[in-house]
């Protein structure tokens, strides 16, 4: 059962801004590169706007090695975003553990 206390002691991983650990159960932001952020410090669809709108900008050719979708596919995201924020306004993007 050692595994368990360890996974029950750390949760599922530590925010990377305060470093808290976040358990099962609880709201979390997962980054696309993997990094874990607490409710507090999750990310927020603007937040994810401007980042995208960033990526766009600094990229004329397209060599994101990252991302796994076209220029044409995250100018769409960008465009679904701004709906969306539009609409229902902005949010922290969370989803339980
Ligand atoms: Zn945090």
């Amino acid at each position: 059962m050692t595994q368990t206390d360890t996974f029950l002691e750390r949760g599922i991983g530590c925010c990377e801004t305060c470093d808290k650990p976040i358990f099962e159960g609880e709201q979390y932001c997962r980054s696309s590169d993997g990094c874990y952020f607490c409710e507090d410090h999750a990310y927020s669809l603007s937040d994810v706007l401007i980042q995208h709108k960033q990526i766009l900008a600094e990229n004329d050719e397209w060599s994101l090695g990252e991302m796994d979708m076209t220029r044409d596919e995250l100018a769409q995201q960008i465009e679904a975003i701004e709906k969306e924020i539009a609409t229902s306004g902005d949010r922290k993007i969370l989803m339980t553990a």
